[in-house]
């Protein structure tokens, strides 16, 4: 059985157009996964086949494909670039062990890089950087590598660095071994030569950076090259143990294009990234949702199991993507689910390979699989024994900040839709369907246009369903304009008895972003009531007095409650509580808040002041201009409602030239 020792699970990161997918194709090619190289630009990448449903009924939006290194099983698990699916970034980041940066040689550290940067951060994800395109011209891999230390904070520690010939990318020099590497038309190792007396003086100065940087964390390191016996071991062990503690990343230079640099960034993986057992251990917590316990990724303890992804196949059924984090499983097992409370039996143990399927009969801890025939599961779920429930930690996903309404054709496709409906909200926690109060009409809503554009897409491929759409809304919402109490008296007949609750609630504005707070300033005694009366404030800032949009940035106090503790019912204290939050908003008095964007533009230097123009005529604040490469990028912020169709009005304004990212920052008044 494989050691979870030679597991490494692992994301690539990148901003759109860094070379995610080219790097991705090369890695699945030399680790001798496909037999071909795939290429973006020709359509015929395996893990760019997305909304694609192949022979076996399973669609490669792939959530995780498999492929062996050495004496490694790699576990490459998608994480997608655009913004718009934080769902899929978040919950992919959740199962990983460690991932592979991919920056621009020529651009740098772009926005969305940023942003995914600083939630591997908030999971404590090991990195490595591949710093790749460094073929085009204009590429510097040191202007890239101070882009990383100014933009990402980031102790950089440079292992392969370019180099070039005649200004062309041909070789890369491998600084542990100070030997230089030139390759095949195919990605494979050509050569592996000794330096020249130039190239090992434009070598030393990198080797230099390394040795200080590692001697700053590994007193052994400082030791051995004071007496200059510093082996390559150690040298891979000091990396190794420093990347994986998160003192430094390792950069790793190349182009995936070009196939130069890859063997060195598959072996990197192996040596610098985390595996399962490294990790050790991840929290969860017991089926009261109380008492946290540490889950170690160790194959002979209780069986804990996480479901990462559902896909849905016409012919499969659910399709789970699940990590082990302890313990083992076999095909044909009954699992439990504690959300459910229900058993269900593995009835396919599949691991994903590029292109094909390998049937497998069990499986331990560190590992990802595929499972089919699961009836009731859904992304998030925790998979265990029976006599020994656990939850993990569930990802809390953004909400929507747009909607759409959709409508079917006719009568007869409105069923076709509910299953469609099903389907998706079992794969994409980040959408939601929800009826129109005023109009009975189903709204779609979700991350960004992009993010409903696809499902819509998927809806019309995957299920020939046509809709008819409306125009893109944004999701407002509501905080309180003024600080204010209110006492409200109930009394009403509640299971049989007239129920009598006073209660007075206070609320105070609080600052953008910081949601809602509720505070108790009852005494000890009625903390079993504190629960309702939680709930019933909870519903009631579900909607505004304003829109009936859902209420956020508010401090709500519970201020008093008169009841007669021997017949009140918990229903009793959480109507009030309801109603009273009600009242106590009106009183309040509200304004509307409204989804504000981040925006970053890449756009040659000529269509720079027509872009910043038509921003500014929507509003927008410009908050940043600077020249990348011979880009110029526009930082700005736009309420999203001026933003709708950005992408066909960007393409006009620059003749298809300019590219642009946009995600949400926060809710703001317009
Ligand atoms: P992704 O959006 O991050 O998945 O990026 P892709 O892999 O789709 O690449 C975007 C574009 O950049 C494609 O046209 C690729 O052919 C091109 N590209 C990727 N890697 C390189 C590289 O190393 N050098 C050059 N010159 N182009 C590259
Ligand atoms: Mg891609």
């Amino acid at each position: 059985m494989q050691s979870s020792k030679n597991i490494r699970n692992f994301g690539i990161i990148a901003h759109i157009d860094a070379g995610k997918t080219t790097t991705t194709e090369r890695i699945l090619y030399l680790s001798g996964s496909t037999y071909k190289i795939g290429e973006v630009d020709d359509g015929t990448t395996i893990t760019d086949w997305m909304l694609e449903e192949k022979e076996h009924g399973i669609t490669i939006t792939s959530a995780a494909v498999s492929c062996l290194w050495n004496n490694s099983m790699f576990h490459l698990i998608d994480t997608p670039g655009h913004v718009d699916f934080t769902a899929e970034v978040q919950r992919s980041l959740r199962v990983l062990d460690g991932a592979v940066v991919v920056f621009c040689g020529v651009s740098g550290v772009q926005t969305q890089s940023e942003t995914v940067w600083k939630q591997a951060d908030k999971y404590n994800i090991p990195r490595i950087v591949f710093i790749n395109k460094l073929d085009r011209l204009g590429a510097n891999f040191d202007f890239v590598i101070k882009d990383i230390k100014k933009k990402l904070k980031a102790v950089t520690l440079p292992v392969t660095i370019p180099l070039y010939k005649n200004d062309n990318l041909k070789e890369i020099i491998n600084l542990i071994t100070m030997k230089k590497l030139s390759f095949k038309e195919d990605g494979n190792i050509n050569e592996i030569v000794g330096l020249t007396n130039d190239e090992t003086k434009y070598a030393e100065k990198y080797k230099e950076e390394m040795i200080n940087t590692l001697t700053n964390f590994d007193d052994k390191i400082l030791e051995l090259a004071l007496s200059d016996c510093l082996k390559e071991e150690d040298l891979i062990k000091a990396i190794r143990k420093g990347a994986i503690e998160r003192k430094f990343i390792p950069v790793f230079a190349g182009s995936s294009l070009k196939n130069i640099g890859i063997p060195p960034l598959l072996d990197a993986i192996e040596h610098y990234l985390p595996s399962p057992d490294d990790i050790g251990f991840i929290n969860g917590f017991n089926s009261k949702k109380e008492i946290w316990e540490k889950i170690l990724f160790k194959s002979d303890s209780d069986l804990v199991a996480y479901i990462f992804k559902v896909q849905f196949s016409r012919e499969k059924g659910i399709i789970a993507f699940l990590r082990v984090y302890s313990g083992k499983f076999k095909n044909g097992d009954s699992l439990f689910n504690p959300r459910t409370k229900k058993r269900e039996r593995v009835q396919d143990l599949l691991k994903v390979f590029a292109d094909k399927f390998e049937r497998i009969d069990h499986v331990s801890a560190g590992d990802i699989v595929t499972v089919s025939g699961l009836k009731d599961v859904k992304t998030g779920d925790t998979l265990c024994r029976e006599n020994y429930q656990v939850l993990l930690e569930n990802i809390t996903f953004p909400e929507p900040v747009i909607f759409m309404t959709i409508e079917t054709k006719n009568a007869l496709e409105k069923e076709k839709l509910n299953t469609a409906i099903d389907a998706f909200l079992l794969e994409d926690p980040t959408i939601v369907f929800k009826e129109d109060k005023d109009t009975g009409q189903t709204l779609i809503g979700g991350m960004g246009e992009l993010h409903i554009q696809i499902i819509l897409e998927r809806m019309k491929n995957q299920y020939k369903l046509d809709l008819r759409c409306g125009h893109p809304q944004v999701a407002y919402k509501e905080t309180p304009k003024n600080s204010t109490s209110y006492t409200y008296v109930f009394n009403q007949k509640i299971e049989g008895n007239i129920q009598h609750v006073t209660l007075t609630l206070e609320i105070t504005p609080d600052e953008r972003t910081k949601g809602n707070l509720i505070k108790n300033e009852l005494d000890k005694k009625q903390s079993d009531i504190f629960s309702s009366i939680e709930k019933g404030i909870t519903n009631g800032l579900n909607s505004g007095p304003e829109g009936a949009y859902p209420v956020t940035d508010s401090v709500i106090t519970i201020k008093d409650i008169e009841y007669d503790q021997s017949k009140t019912s918990p229903v009793a204290v959480e109507a009030c509580a309801n109603i009273c939050t009600g009242y106590l908003l009106r009183e309040a008095k509200t304004i509307l808040l409204e989804p504000i964007m981040k925006l970053e533009i890449s756009t040659p230097v000529e269509f720079t002041g027509t872009i910043i123009g038509d921003l500014q005529s929507r509003n927008g604040i410009i908050l940043n201009v600077h020249k990348t490469g011979d880009v110029d990028v526009i930082i700005a912020k736009a309420s999203l409602k001026v933003m709708f169709g950005y992408t066909t009005s960007l393409r006009s304004l620059s003749q298809g030239k300019a590219t642009f990212t946009m995600e949400f920052l926060l809710y703001d008044e317009g």
